[in-house]
């Protein structure tokens, strides 16, 4: 399998995209690998006077001038923060992309990019998003004068006949949560270019992470992430990126940043900036137990489908393997028997943690038609497959033998609960 550690491209890992110059006396000039640009880029340490290898901490709200008016390209903690901006020249890069922004969560992208929209325009949306995502569209933006409409944006010919000549938004997610459907990034991307050129494609990256995937060399306008995820790796903190190569767009989601001030803490910049250093030997790590785990649960008895898009039974498999250079540790399975069934079987779990959110370096678990689905209609769950025999793992970077272990213990109690269940009926 291919990775994006083979991988080698012609972005300056020391370019700018901040608003400040800084002196930098090691300009790295040849092409580097994503796994050193997760190191390296934006990091540069002449960027200090203290040389600090790692970025500091910038916790001060405000930065001295030189006289009125003329200061170092900081000036006030929201518009501009030091920690923030090596953050986001980490970002651009892994994204290939010449610029990135960072905000206080995913949705709080989400909302930035929702706000260049104005009243009366049209936002496209596959209809299996995050369900924040879809909730934020539906119950918030609609109130704000903004139509908004879901496709099953699996066949690209359902965006095409969903697209209006309003529509300024195209919000597409891939693989998709939980059920792990996939959009033909680049298919979409050519109608949306040919047939609403004034709207803006984005792409929900946040499953993939910028290892796996590049949604702007596929087509996309911006590559969102919720940073939350696999990107930051390690559970602790609550952030969101744009990646983009349009200046225009850039600029415009600049001014936003500093307008609507919902803006990440430089504790959690620093955060996450360490997190990105370990991606690339992270997500190889996620890949191999998650296809562990995928296979192992395809051939258990108490276990009646996984959803995968490594496994050649998803019905989406080629694609994955033309626009991914490998996979995360998301898998979803639908459990034998009822939901009590699949209750009992993550209950007895001993490694795989009960809670929400995903991309983390322990393996999680949960139920999303009882958890992190909840907030989508009824019948949006049927619809989309989300039954509660649904669970779905993000599987973490534990020794691969622990885990399967550990779901082999706890699929036996399950077949011995609903073995009886079925027995008194
Ligand atoms: C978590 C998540 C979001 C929302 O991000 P937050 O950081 O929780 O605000 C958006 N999209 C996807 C795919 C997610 O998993």
């Amino acid at each position: 399998m291919s990775s994006n550690g083979e991988n080698c491209n012609g972005v300056d890992i020391n370019s700018q995209n901040g608003t400040n110059g800084t002196n930098k006396d090691n300009q790295i000039t040849f092409d580097v690998h994503f796994a050193t640009r997760a190191l390296h880029a934006g990091q540069d340490p002449s960027q200090w006077t203290s040389r600090a290898v790692v970025p500091p901490i910038s916790m001060s709200t405000t930065f001295a001038q030189y006289s009125p008016g003329n200061f170092s390209g900081f000036d006030y903690g929201r518009s501009g923060n030091p920690t923030r901006k090596c953050l986001e020249e980490a970002i651009a890069s892994l994204e290939e992309a010449q610029y990135a922004l960072c905000f206080a969560s995913g949705l709080s992208a989400q909302l930035n990019v929702t706000h260049l929209l104005s009243a009366g325009d049209h936002i496209l949306c596959f209809d299996d998003v995050y369900g924040g995502t879809n909730r934020y569209f539906r119950t918030v933006a609609a109130r704000l004068g903004l139509e908004i409409s879901f496709a099953d944006a699996r066949d690209p010919q359902n965006v095409l006949k969903a697209l209006k000549p309003n529509t300024r938004l195209v919000w597409m997610e891939t693989p998709t949560n939980p059920t792990m459907k996939l959009v033909d990034i680049k298919a979409v991307a050519a109608i949306v270019k040919r047939e609403a050129p004034e709207a803006i494609y984005v792409v929900d990256n946040t499953f993939m992470s910028s290892y796996f995937q590049q949604p702007l060399s596929l087509g996309a306008d911006i590559a969102m992430h919720s940073l939350t995820k696999y990107m930051n790796g390690h559970a602790d903190v609550v952030m969101g990126a744009i990646a983009t190569n349009s200046k225009d767009i850039y600029d415009k989601l600049k001014y936003l940043q500093n307008s609507l001030g919902a803006v990440p803490s430089p504790f959690d910049c620093f955060l996450v900036n360490r997190g990105l250093k370990t991606l690339a030997v992270r997500m190889d790590k996620h890949q191999e137990n998650g296809l562990a785990v995928a296979r192992f649960l395809e051939s258990h008895p108490m276990v009646k489908k996984v959803i995968h898009p490594g496994l050649k039974s998803h019905p989406q498999h080629e694609l994955a393997l033309r626009q991914c250079s490998g996979f995360s540790g998301m898998v979803s399975a639908y459990i034998e028997g009822d939901g009590e069934t699949a209750s009992v079987f993550i209950k007895n779990l001993k490694l795989f943690i009960l809670a929400e959110s995903l991309g983390s370096v322990e393996s999680l678990i949960e139920i999303p038609a009882l958890m992190t689905h909840q907030s989508l209609p009824k019948e949006t769950r049927e619809m989309l497959g989300i039954s509660d025999t649904l669970i779905r793992l993000s599987v973490g970077i534990e020794a691969t033998e622990d885990l399967l272990s550990d779901l082999s213990q706890a699929l036996n109690i399950a077949k011995e609960f609903y073995d009886r269940k079925v027995s008194l009926k």
